[in-house]
């Protein structure tokens, strides 16, 4: 499958109305890898028309063929998946491994439980002597960050299919050659003209057309809570639908007789994997005072293990971050974590890669929960271990956030860990390194987010409710 270039509306590929272009950086060669089109507002307006235009006949069609055209999706996603990881590496430096089994591998898991969910979920409902039904919200705005591009991609559009919703897609510009990749798999799945639409461009060009476009219904966005703030305060202006998807700032609770090797490791793994640009990484480990000194022995020869390197080699587990913005956003946390007292027990601003936008697995010790690297959101390989006294201290810890997307906790007594995680103010938490579901609802509690993402809960965010009295 070739890439095409230009932008995806109405069923065809076109040129953008005006003659600006996105160059595409590959972060671990800094070599330009392509270029695409930066849409403007007359595009994003095109595009917009073509989704209002296709969404009465798509709401109209039954949810089994709905379902047809999602697993339709689904397959073109796993045929082309080799292609989709290769890019996502090129295009944000994600390791080939971890492109193919995750940023590649969800999404096509996501795709396959929104055609099964289109088939079986209830669009009708009874109470009493009503007939409730669930309708599509109409015209779906989606924009979607760089950092896990064809997994947002889906867990926006799968679902806005299912409900019966027409999509206008504004991916990140980082990544808008995979964001072309999909749409060619959309196009083999033969949805009717119109039904998914794609944009390319800047956010504050295309996406804030986008987001206050008066024609789109819902507008569902991932990304910084900076820029979802204003989503959020336009869309409640326009009495319009928001899903927000935000930042994070992850606890990893271990409690007192867990299995610390496996907690710090696990840990770790969460923070380092994608470079640490995982909204849901755990990027805070708690550890009582007792095993401090241990898990921080533990954490630093864990980290020291992920060496930065070319991310297309199968054997390096640790990329680039994304851009040279991004790398010295991370070192700047870096330096402000070392001037605020924090240690470094591995890594540091410095890198080791003379090309390339790399960041040395970091991890500080002596953290303490106020400092800028306890609370600000970094998005790099950074790990922060602190320390606590007793549970109600960890609680304290792990809630003292103005985020709460994911975390986990570890416990040997599992009912003990399920009664913390209950008293946690956020959205998911593993317990004991339990393994992604992709029908688990998924979303922050306070500045995380609004809204859930993925199975039922993701599907109804695209659905609206009608009474009937009989
Ligand atoms: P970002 O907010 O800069 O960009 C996200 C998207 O919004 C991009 O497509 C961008 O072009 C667009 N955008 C930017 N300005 C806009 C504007 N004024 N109007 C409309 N659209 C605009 O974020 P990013 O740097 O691409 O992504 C990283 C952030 O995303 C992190 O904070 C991370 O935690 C968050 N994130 C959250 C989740 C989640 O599910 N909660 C998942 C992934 C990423």
């Amino acid at each position: 499958m070739k890439a095409r270039d230009g932008m995806y509306i109405g069923g065809r590929w076109c040129p953008a109305r005006g003659t600006d272009t996105i160059v595409v950086v590959n972060p671990a060669t800094e070599q330009v890898i392509g270029e695409v089109p930066a849409g403007t507002a007359e595009d994003v307006d095109d595009a917009v028309r073509a989704a209002r235009a296709a969404f009465p006949g798509w709401a109209a069609t039954r949810p089994a063929e709905r379902s047809v055209r999602i697993a339709a999706l689904r397959d073109a996603l796993a045929e082309h998946k080799d292609e989709l990881a290769a890019t996502m590496t090129a295009e944000m430096g994600a390791p080939i491994g971890f492109a193919r089994n995750v940023q590649a591998g969800v999404p096509i898991r996501v795709a396959a439980s929104f055609a099964e969910l289109a088939a079986t979920y209830a669009f009708e409902e009874r109470t009493g002597n009503s007939r409730v039904f669930l309708e599509p919200v109409g015209v779906v705005g989606a924009i979607t960050p760089w950092n896990y591009p064809l997994h947002m991609m889906v867990a926006k559009v799968a679902p806005a299919l299912a409900a019966g919703c027409t999509v206008v897609l504004k991916p990140a510009e980082n990544t808008p050659l995979t964001a072309q990749l999909f749409a060619r798999c959309v196009e083999e799945a033969a949805l009717p003209d119109g039904v998914f639409n794609l944009v390319t461009g800047l956010g504050p060009v295309a996406g804030e057309a986008l987001a206050t476009h008066q024609d789109v219904d819902l507008v569902s966005f991932t990304g910084s809570t900076a820029v979802g703030k204003r989503i959020g305060a336009v869309a409640g202006g326009a009495v319009k639908r928001v899903a927000l998807e935000l930042g994070g700032k992850s606890a990893n609770v271990i409690l007192p007789g867990a299995d610390l090797a496996a907690a710090v490791k696990v840990g770790v793994a969460s923070v380092m994997n994608n470079s640490g640009q995982t909204c849901y990484a755990w990027t805070r480990m708690l550890v009582h005072t007792d095993q401090y000194d241990e898990a921080v022995e533990l954490a630093g020869k864990a980290a020291a293990r992920y060496v930065p390197g070319d991310p297309t080699d199968r054997e390096n587990r640790l990329g680039p971050v994304v851009s040279a913005k991004q790398q010295a956003r991370v070192r700047g946390y870096i330096n402000t974590g070392i001037e605020e007292g924090a240690r470094v027990v591995v890594g540091g601003a410095e890198t080791s890669q003379p090309t390339g936008y790399y960041v040395e697995p970091t991890v500080f010790a002596d953290v303490t929960p106020g400092m800028t690297i306890a609370q600000e959101e970094i998005f790099g390989p950074v790990i922060s271990i602190l320390r606590y006294q007793d549970e109600e201290d960890a609680l304290r810890i792990a809630n003292g956030t103005v985020y709460g997307l994911g975390g986990a906790v570890w416990s040997r007594d599992e009912s003990e860990a399920v009664a913390f995680a209950r008293r946690m103010d956020t959205g998911q938490v593993d317990i004991n390194g339990g393994a992604f579901n992709p029908l688990a609802p998924f979303g922050g509690y306070k500045q995380s987010g609004v809204g859930r993402e993925l199975g039922t809960h993701g599907l109804s965010e695209y659905l609206q409710t009608k009474s009937l009295q009989l």
